[in-house]
């Protein structure tokens, strides 16, 4: 292998520009390949940044370091578009938010309950106040598409190429896989990551590798920018929504999206109908769009993250929004030096054999 080693990235969603990002900042000579800049499923996420409730202990605490992670990526590449703006959710009957509290609160999540004259001092538009709700001062959001190309353009910066094509297949050299072949020509490295989301199983088939993903649908409504009206995120029950850097209030049924049925734009009328209901002071409050994203999910829920094969490195998640910081960090220490992180040995891809 070259001493400086070249290494491949497959994909420019937010998983994608932030493994190309540290690789290129750990000095490692990076090209990215990807149809798009600024992924598939990133432009269509909520893009909650959070360790909330129904996840074990495990995975509970990747997502909470990847939250301080993001803390530390701020700082090496200022300007990324991040509000640590916290949440309030009530999204969970009585009994499920105290285990909630309970187990999170052991476990070192910044929890506390907050009351109805709380929850209205914090978010005075809201039109039906819960008598309680949980708070979590830590939880954040940031704007993905914005993140993901300011993390391409810094990565450039530092010397990564974006070639904008399509990857076709993989090179195989004996037992190990040494390039790709794309629709701009073929291109030789030491490591090639795949960080295609939806788009990696299909390349891995091509090798005889199967990747077990899904890929739900996820409707996201998307007002045109409006003076502010929510303080954080509000995870209410069948309504979870933010108000982005832009000033659009965005919303699913919950983080994940509605699901879309047979009539997507009805489905998005009747959710944006809710948001309004749900809000006062909001007469000019109008839809823009919405998008149905697919969301690239490994079929027990958790990442795929390490090597597939020798050559070829697989970073494919749900939630990559929360993990991409330490996703992208973990990924370039394991291929540039070989330094593997304990807590990835939840993540291989050999827990589906
Ligand atoms: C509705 C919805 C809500 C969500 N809410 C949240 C949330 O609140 N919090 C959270 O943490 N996560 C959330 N997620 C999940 C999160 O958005 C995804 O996990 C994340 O965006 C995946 O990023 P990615 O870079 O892996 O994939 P993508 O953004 O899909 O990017 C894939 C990239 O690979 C490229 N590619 C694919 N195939 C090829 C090919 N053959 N050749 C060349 N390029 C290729 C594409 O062009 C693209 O650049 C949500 C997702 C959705 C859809």
């Amino acid at each position: 292998m070259a001493a400086t080693p070249h290494v491949i990235v497959v994909g420019a969603g937010i998983i994608g520009a932030s493994i190309a990002w540290h690789l290129a900042r750990d000095g490692a000579r990076v090209t990215v390949v990807a149809e798009d800049n600024g992924g598939v499923a990133t432009p269509c996420s909520f893009a909650w940044i959070n360790a909330s409730w129904g996840n074990p202990e495990f995975y509970y605490r990747f997502r909470h370091r990847s939250m301080a992670e993001w803390k530390r990526l701020a700082g090496e590449l200022p300007g990324l578009p991040l509000s640590w703006c916290g949440s309030i959710s009530w999204d969970l009957p009585p009994d499920r938010l105290d285990a909630y509290v309970t187990e999170h609160g052991a476990w070192g999540y910044g929890i506390e309950r907050i009351d109805r004259a709380e929850i209205s001092a914090r978010e005075p538009h809201l039109t039906d106040i819960p008598d309680q709700a949980l708070a979590v001062a830590e939880e954040g959001a940031v704007e993905p598409v914005a993140a993901a190309r300011m993390l391409l353009a810094d990565a450039e910066a530092r010397g990564a190429s974006i070639v904008t094509a399509a990857v076709r297949g993989l090179i195989r050299t004996g037992e190990r896989i040494s390039g790709v072949v794309t629709s701009a020509g073929v291109i030789e490295a030491d490591h090639v990551v795949l960080a295609a989301g939806a788009g990696s199983a299909p390349l891995t088939a091509t090798i005889g590798i199967a990747l077990p993903i899904e890929t739900p649908a996820g409707l996201i409504v998307h007002s045109r920018p409006h003076p502010a009206r929510l303080n954080g995120l509000v995870m209410a029950d069948e309504l979870h929504m933010r108000q982005t850097a832009e000033g659009r209030i965005i919303a699913g049924s919950d983080f994940g999206g509605t699901a879309p049925g047979e009539d997507q734009h009805a489905t998005a009328a009747a959710l944006f109908d809710k948001i309004r209901r749900n809000l006062s002071d909001v007469p000019s409050l109008a839809m823009d769009f919405f998008t149905v994203g697919y969301r690239p999910t490994p079929k027990d829920g958790f990442p795929i993250i390490g090597n597939a094969c020798d050559g070829l490195y697989i970073a494919v998640m749900h939630s990559g929004v929360t993990l991409a910081p330490l996703a992208g960090m973990l990924v370039a220490a394991e291929i540039l030096r070989g330094e593997t992180d304990p807590m990835l040995a939840s993540f291989r891809l050999s827990r589906f054999a």
